[in-house]
């Protein structure tokens, strides 16, 4: 068994793109942070995507509305950062507080600032297998894996576990797309599948997506598979000091002997999420500088 190693990928990835930023032309490229409300996970989630624009030479803006931001009032910020020449890309953290319509104010982000791919026009954009579109940062993080980890998709079952907008969905129909590295026949389960274990023994490449900690167990692997895990779960555990360990969707005790590869948790798909971030951002400046410099 191989371990996908997401940091060291991660490292080499985000030292090519600070090379390609030093290259570009006038000011750096300008990556706008909204953050509403203190939900923990999002708040060291936005610490780090600030963290690593800094260490590439991305410029941050972190804006933090008010947790009692109406509707109305986080559209006009959106708006304003649309309009905003200084700004080449805008990510919106989820998730956002539950008075407010998310994937309304994912769609009103302008398209080619939505350095997130969550717009209409992006997803649509990969099945139409269109490349100026932007991919959503985890599942373009996740080919982005399998490819510098030498897995080829061409042929392959892939089972994805779980159809969300931001990972099921898009890495399917990335998996799906007639080109190289990808290629593959594609199998989607949700909770409303039947028989689940029997689909996912099939699969050569399973990318469990599902947010329930460890619910992949070794009776659901075909012997040689490549398991991507996902997954980012909480599971109290009183021996640490936070009061939690992170843990994927699939238990990798049991799970890893009978791989050929697997990602682990923390350290698999979660720094690439970060690294294909940026790689969007300094893209939205490409795009805006014209075509001299894409
Ligand atoms: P969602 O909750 O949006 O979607 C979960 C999906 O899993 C749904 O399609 C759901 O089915 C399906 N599902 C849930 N329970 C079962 C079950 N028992 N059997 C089969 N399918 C099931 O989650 P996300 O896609 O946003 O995230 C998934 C996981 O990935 C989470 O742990 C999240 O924290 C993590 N994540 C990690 C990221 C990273 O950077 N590493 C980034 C984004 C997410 P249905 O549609 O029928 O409800």
């Amino acid at each position: 068994m191989e371990l996908i190693d997401g940091n060291a990928i991660a490292a080499t990835l985000i030292a090519e793109l600070k090379a390609t930023v030093a290259a570009l032309p006038g000011r750096a490229p300008c990556l706008a942070l909204v953050r509403v409300g203190e939900d923990p996970a999002s708040v060291s989630y936005v610490r780090k995507k600030e963290k690593t624009a800094a260490e590439l030479g991305v410029t941050s803006r972190v804006i933090l509305p008010a947790i009692t931001v109406t509707q109305a009032e986080l559209e006009q910020l959106i708006d304003d950062l649309n309009a905003d020449p200084a700004v080449d890309g805008i990510l919106v953290q989820s998730p956002l507080p539950t008075h407010l319509d998310e994937l309304a104010i994912f769609r009103r982000v302008d398209p080619a600032k939505d350095v997130d791919g969550f717009h209409t026009l992006n997803l649509g954009k990969i099945a139409q297998e269109d490349a100026t579109g932007f991919v959503a940062c985890t599942p373009a993080g996740i080919m982005e894996l399998l490819t510098r980890s030498q897995v080829d998709l061409a042929g392959k079952h892939v089972v994805v576990l779980g159809r969300s907008l931001i990972v099921g969905k898009p890495v399917a129909l990335l998996a799906l797309q007639k080109k190289t590295g990808a290629n593959a026949t594609v199998t989607v389960c949700h909770s409303g599948t039947r028989d689940l274990s029997s689909i996912t023994r099939l699969a050569d490449v399973l990318i469990a997506a599902i947010g329930r900690a460890e619910f992949v167990t070794a009776d659901m692997i075909k012997p040689g598979a490549v398991v991507i895990d996902v997954g980012i779960n909480r599971v109290a555990d009183a021996s640490k000091k936070t009061g939690y360990r992170l843990t994927g969707d699939v238990h990798f005790p049991s799970v890893s002997p009978l791989c050929s590869k697997i990602t682990p948790v923390p350290g698999g798909v979660g720094p690439m999420t970060v690294a294909l971030l940026m790689h969007n951002t300094i893209k939205a400046r490409r795009q805006r500088l014209g075509p001299t410099t894409r």
